[in-house]
C-alpha cells in the first residue's frame, strides 16, 4: 500500500515477537486495550517463563489433572485434533525437544542423539488426556510438555479481530511477528510482504494482496542457528528430533482465521509442497505459498489474494494457471 498519513501504527515487543497494529483513525486507548489482550494470552499460554496455565499443566505432567481457563482448554484441544493424524508433523507435546534444542534462545546447540531418543518417548500427543467436563488437561508421562508456539499467535490474532471489530473497527491490521490478521480493504486491499529467505530484514520476494484475511509464514530463516556449516532452524520433525529437512525455506497461509493458517503452515511444512498441495485439494478455504531452496514460489490456488513477484530470481508456479 502506498505511504498514507492517515495510517496509525503502534508497535509493542510480547511474546519475544515485534507486535505491529495499524488503524485509520488515532486510537491510543484501543491501542492500549490490543495489547492488554495479547499480554493476557501471552500471560495464560507462555512457556517461557516459569509460570503461566500452560506452565501449571507441565509441571503437573505424570502426577495429575489439571483445570485449565476456557481459552486454554479450546486451544489445547485444537492443537490436540491437530496433532493426532499420523500423517501430521504438528506435535503439541514437542515441548521436550523445543526446551533442549534451545532454538532461538541464548545456548542453542545440537543435542547428542541419545538424548533425542530418550526425549521422543515424552512426546507423544496420545499421552495428553483431556476431559471436557473437567476442563482438565492430563500429561500422562512424567516431563511431558505442551508447547504451543505454533499455534498460540494465530489464536491470539483471531481475538484481536474481534476485538476490533466490536469496538467498530472497519479496516485494521495486526501483525503478531509472522501471523497477519486483516480487517476491510483499504484501497482495494492489503498488501503483505512475502519476505526473501535468508536475505536482509527487509527484502521481498513477493506481495500478498488480501482481504479480511490472515497471512500466516513459518520460515526456517528467522529462528535457526548455525554448527559444524549445517543450519538448524526451529520447526522440529517429531518423527525424528531433529529440524524439519525439506526442499522449503518457507510457507505462508492465507486463510479467514489465523488459527487455521498457523496449524496449516506446520502441516504443510511437513508434508513439503508435492504432499501438501493434494491435502489442500479438499480445503478450499485453506491456501498456500510454498517458497522453495530451489527459489521457486509455488501457489497452491488464488481465490482469495493476489500475488506480485518483487524479485527476479524467484519463478512462480501458480497451480491454477
Ligand atoms: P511456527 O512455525 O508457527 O511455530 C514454530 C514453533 O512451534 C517453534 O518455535 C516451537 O515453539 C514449536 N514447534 C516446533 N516444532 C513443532 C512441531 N513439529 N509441532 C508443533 N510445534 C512445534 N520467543 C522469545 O524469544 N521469547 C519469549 O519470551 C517468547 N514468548 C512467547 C510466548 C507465547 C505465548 C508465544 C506464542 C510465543 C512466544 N515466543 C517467545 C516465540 C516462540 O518461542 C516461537 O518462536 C514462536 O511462537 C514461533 O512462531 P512462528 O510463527 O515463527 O513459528
Ligand atoms: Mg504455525
Amino acid at each position: 500500500m502506498p505511504a498514507d498519513e492517515s495510517v496509525y501504527s503502534y508497535s509493542a515487543v510480547l511474546m519475544g515477537s515485534p507486535i505491529l497494529l495499524k488503524l485509520f483513525q488515532r486510537d491510543e486507548a484501543l491501542a492500549g486495550r490490543v495489547f492488554n489482550l495479547i499480554k493476557h494470552y501471552e500471560d495464560l499460554f507462555t512457556v517461557n517463563r516459569a509460570d503461566s496455565e500452560v506452565m501449571r499443566v507441565n509441571r503437573a505432567a505424570g502426577r495429575e489433572p489439571v483445570t485449565v481457563s476456557p481459552a486454554v482448554y479450546q486451544l489445547i484441544k485444537c492443537a490436540l485434533a491437530a496433532s493426532l493424524p499420523a500423517a501430521s508433523a504438528f506435535n503439541l507435546t514437542i515441548g521436550p525437544l523445543v526446551k533442549r534444542w534451545r532454538i532461538g534462545f541464548q545456548g542453542d546447540s545440537v543435542p547428542p542423539a541419545a538424548e533425542i531418543e530418550d526425549l521422543l518417548t515424552i512426546t507423544r500427543p496420545q499421552d495428553v488426556q483431556l476431559d471436557d467436563a473437567r476442563r482438565s488437561v492430563f500429561l500422562a508421562r512424567k516431563g511431558m510438555e505442551i508447547d504451543l508456539g505454533a499455534i498460540a499467535k494465530g489464536y491470539i490474532a483471531d481475538r484481536v479481530r474481534d476485538l476490533l471489530r466490536q469496538s467498530g473497527v472497519e479496516e485494521g491490521l495486526i501483525n503478531l511477528g509472522g501471523n497477519v490478521q486483516t480487517l476491510g480493504a483499504p484501497r482495494g486491499g492489503w498488501s503483505i510482504g512475502l519476505k526473501k529467505p535468508f536475505a536482509g530484514p527487509d527484502a521481498l520476494a513477493g506481495a500478498i494482496e488480501v482481504a479480511n484475511k490472515s497471512v500466516v509464514t513459518s520460515g526456517t530463516y528467522e529462528r535457526y542457528f548455525e554448527q559444524d556449516g549445517r543450519r538448524y532452524h526451529h520447526i522440529l520433525d517429531p518423527r525424528t528430533g531433529y529440524p524439519l529437512d525439506n526442499v522449503l525455506d518457507s510457507v505462508t497461509v492465507i486463510s479467514t482465521d489465523s488459527l487455521d493458517g498457523d496449524i496449516w503452515t506446520t502441516l504443510l511444512y511437513g508434508a513439503g509442497p508435492e504432499r501438501g498441495l493434494t491435502w489442500l485439494a479438499d480445503r478450499p478455504d485453506i491456501e498456500a505459498i510454498f517458497v522453495t531452496k530451489s527459489r521457486e514460489i509455488i501457489l497452491s490456488s488464488r481465490r482469495h489474494f493476489r500475488f506480485t513477484l518483487l524479485d527476479d530470481s524467484y519463478r512462480v508456479i501458480d497451480c491454477t494457471a
